[in-house]
């Protein structure tokens, strides 16, 4: 845990320069776009500890695989996302002497990274060994209105000498993947140009062929003039740059303006890309700096407009919140449908870049909630894309019939995941892909999404469960065996309550999308059943027998649901009795250890409790909760959200903002020692999840809002925006005083305490308490 980042309502900010923090600062300040991003490295030469990542959305390597013992059925390789051309680089020497902070002298150091506009500040007085002082600030944005496009205003001003100073911008595709399997490099040259201020670089993926065409065009200006002195230019392969020197006496300022356009195959024909990053860059200078940087600023004016959490009387949570948003916001935009959220977003290289269930389980309600429809729907539309992916996926597994296991971690559709106990067992994974479809329908009202794209996922995923699960004459029940459930420290184990019941829901939600499409698309399903070969009668009577045989496993005497088969048979003493120094038993204990001991990585029976809260009453909630928080360690950073809502659902309103804090400022704080290595991105949307749900209590049901709201004590108002059935609302807490601001003219109905409402357009619902 750290805590040197400066508390502000607005902004991220690091003062004094501290190489140990380099890292996880590089993470935190990361800015990107939706389509690329990069972490914070510096413009400038630095030769101190330090992550390079600049990441292009789609593009990936095919790494290939390396385990210790191969299984059959394991992929052969895991997709990354992997680094790419570097762009911001602007090299300066001062009187000849290369400036790096590593080996200068750093008497101030400021990182700003400004949430509300989207601009990255770094400001700093170095003094080099030649004893020449420079005060430098770099301004930088990847643009959310033109997302091919980059900008710097690098300004170096001289403050204690005259003499020469030298600017070298320039492109670098001679990058490469720390977590490169094989120490190889990914890229290989197409082409390359340079002369005078601009440059281009176009490189290709070894194995995928993906190209990307990166450009850059800079102009030098003194004291507000433009220098005219003649650039030198210089290439090798992968690498371009133009160099430009201008002599400088105490107190000039000179400004390096660099643009940079970045564009893919993903996008166009691979002929046309070096022409295409040209385009881009010259509508980029054409267009100037300020004026590029006015139409991103507004647009992320517009994001917050939507999507802002206010907290007054509490700065530090306040920071939290919006650092969450604004790194959802950056990570995934929603246009292309080609693209998902990986786990670290373009912050960094682990866990490759690509998808895992955290889309459909922690993100995908922060979309819904706050973007236009089409970027939820997106996330579905990515999946029904890898249907037939993940149909092949499960044939290699022995499963038939069109049955779909979709991968625990994919770019493309295909699995990348190669742990036996993950990649064939943790199959919850499909559930979490199911109740997506339901998730949105039920928010959206979309019921259309159907017919057919969400009928055909939900069937290839209910012909899995059907073949997953067998008949177990002993029991006279069906069960599940060898699963891993959500808490990864249980691997193998029979009967998870959590795959189980999200198994059986599966089921029961495909029927009902059965008997929806009959009735209103009877030619379609017609259409759908010659296609996928589906034989209603005897597969639908399989899976009504499997929902009404299904085994779960219950301890009576507690009331609950046990997570597993033979749970009880551990050692139940709880987390909080346990020595401080073992935890996090991920990084004290064996494996073994941690295998036969009661203590969950994160939420998992309480995984259900939170999705189908509506099937349970308080009382059992209460139950499960009681008896599961106390084993739960929270060694994921996806667990603490789903512990604060339903806390938050049984009245335990310190226990809600316990957990909430546990994962508002998780990065930010660097709780888990551990965000060198990127930003949480997926936790995030659990975190805004926590404070919508927990906080606002906030819950669709039957395409209808509810919300049973509180305030943590030490707040004095807080305030959220959802979009909903076409009408934007603002939702907003106060001591004593709920209301919600419908800024639309749709009429709202919403059920508040237990209470219905209607909200005529453009009014305002005010309850006191
Ligand atoms: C969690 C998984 C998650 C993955 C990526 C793991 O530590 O246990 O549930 O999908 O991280 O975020």
């Amino acid at each position: 845990m750290k805590n040197y980042i400066i508390h502000h309502d607005w902004k991220i900010v690091e003062e004094g320069f501290v190489p140990e923090h380099n890292r996880i600062s590089e993470s935190i300040f990361s800015i990107g776009n939706g389509k690329m991003g990069q972490r914070a490295n510096f413009e400038e030469k630095y030769s101190g500890d330090t992550l390079n990542g600049t990441y292009v959305a789609g593009i990936y390597y095919p790494d290939k695989t390396r385990v210790g013992w191969w299984k059959n059925g394991y992929p052969e390789y895991f997709a990354k996302i992997i680094n790419s051309t570097n762009w911001i680089g602007i090299g300066v020497t001062i009187n000849g002497e290369e400036l790096d902070l590593a080996k200068a002298k750093v008497l101030s150091f400021k990182r700003e990274l400004d949430m509300q506009h989207g601009l990255l500040t770094r400001c700093f007085v170095a003094e080099l060994q030649n004893g020449n002082q420079v005060e430098v600030c770099s301004h930088r944005f990847v643009s959310i209105a033109a997302t091919e496009i980059g900008a710097i205003r690098y300004t170096v001003k001289a403050l204690n000498f005259d003499g020469e100073l030298k600017v070298t911008p320039y492109l670098d595709g001679d990058v490469e993947n720390e977590d490169s399997n094989y120490d190889e490099k990914f890229w290989v040259e197409v082409a390359r140009a340079v002369g005078g201020p601009e440059g281009y670089l176009t490189v290709e993926t070894l194995k995928t062929g993906f190209q990307l065409s990166t450009g850059m065009w800079f102009q030098l200006l003194k004291n507000g003039n433009k220098v005219e002195t003649d650039i030198t230019n210089g290439e090798r392969e992968k690498y371009i740059e133009a160099s430009q020197s201008v002599s400088v006496e105490k107190g000039d300022e000179i400004v390096v303006e660099k643009f940079s356009s970045t564009v893919s195959s993903l996008d166009y024909e691979k002929e046309l890309l070096p022409e295409k990053a040209k385009e881009a860059v010259d509508l980029a200078v054409e267009a100037g700096f300020d004026a590029l940087f006015e139409s991103h600023k507004n647009r992320w004016l517009q994001k917050w407009a939507t999507s802002d959490i206010k907290i007054e009387g509490d700065v530090a949570a306040q920071q939290g919140i919006r650092f969450n948003i604004f790194q959802l916001n950056q990570t995934y935009s929603g246009e292309d449908e080609r693209l998902n959220i990986g786990p670290k977003g373009f912050t960094g290289e682990k866990y490759g870049g690509v998808t895992y269930w955290d889309t459909e389980a922690y993100c995908l309600p922060f979309y819904l909630s706050t973007a236009p429809q089409k970027v939820a729907r997106n996330l579905l539309v990515y999946r029904r894309k890898h249907l037939e992916k993940a149909i092949e996926n499960a044939e290699k597994l022995g499963f038939k019939n069109g049955a779909a296991l979709y991968p625990m971690v994919t770019i493309n559709g295909e699995e990348c995941h190669n742990e036996w106990e993950i990649t064939f067992e943790e199959v919850h994974r499909n559930g979490a892909i199911a109740y997506a479809i339901f998730d949105y329908i039920n928010y959206t009202g979309d019921k259309e999404y159907l017919a057919p794209m969400g009928f055909e996922v939900l069937l290839g995923i209910s012909r899995f469960w059907s073949q997953r699960v067998n008949w177990s004459a002993d029991k006279e029940k069906y069960v599940m065996l060898g699963v891993t459930g959500p808490n990864e420290y249980e691997n193998n184990v029979n009967n998870n309550f959590h795959t189980s019941y999200l198994a059986v829901w599966t089921l029961k939600y495909t029927l009902e999308a059965i008997d929806y499409l009959k009735k209103e698309f009877p030619f379609l399903f017609e259409e759908l059943v010659k296609k996928w070969k589906f034989n209603e009668l005897n597969e639908t009577a399989r899976w009504k027998d499997i929902i009404d045989k299904m085994y779960f496993v219950r301890d009576e005497k507690r009331g609950i649901f046990l997570q597993q088969d033979g749970f009880l048979d551990k050692d139940l003493t709880p987390v909080a009795e346990l020595p401080a120094e073992d935890l996090p038993i991920n990084q004290n204990w064996s494996w073994d250890r941690i295998l036969r001991a009661p203590y969950i990585k994160q939420a998992d029976t309480l995984q259900s409790l939170y999705l189908f809260q509506e099937n349970f009453t308080t009382e059992e909630l209460k139950r499960h909760f009681d008896f599961y928080e106390p084993l739960t360690v929270h060694e994921s950073s996806l667990s603490p959200c789903v512990h604060s809502i339903l806390a938050a659902k049984i009245g335990y309103q310190d226990k809600a903002y316990e957990m909430y804090l546990r994962t508002s400022r998780l990065d930010l704080d660097d709780y888990n020692n551990d965000t060198e290595d990127g930003l949480h991105i997926t936790s995030m949307g659990g975190t805004w999840m926590s404070f919508v749900m927990a906080f606002g209590g906030m819950r669709v049901v039957n395409n209808k809002l509810t919300f049973n709201p509180f305030l943590p004590e030490s707040w004095k108002s807080y305030g959220f925006r959802i979009d909903f059935g076409g009408a934007h609302l603002e939702v907003n807490m106060k001591h004593g005083e709920f209301f919600i601001i419908n800024h639309s003219s749709v009429v709202v109905e919403a059920t508040v305490w237990g209470t219905e409402h209607k909200i005529a357009g453009n009014s305002t619902l005010e309850i006191k308490k």
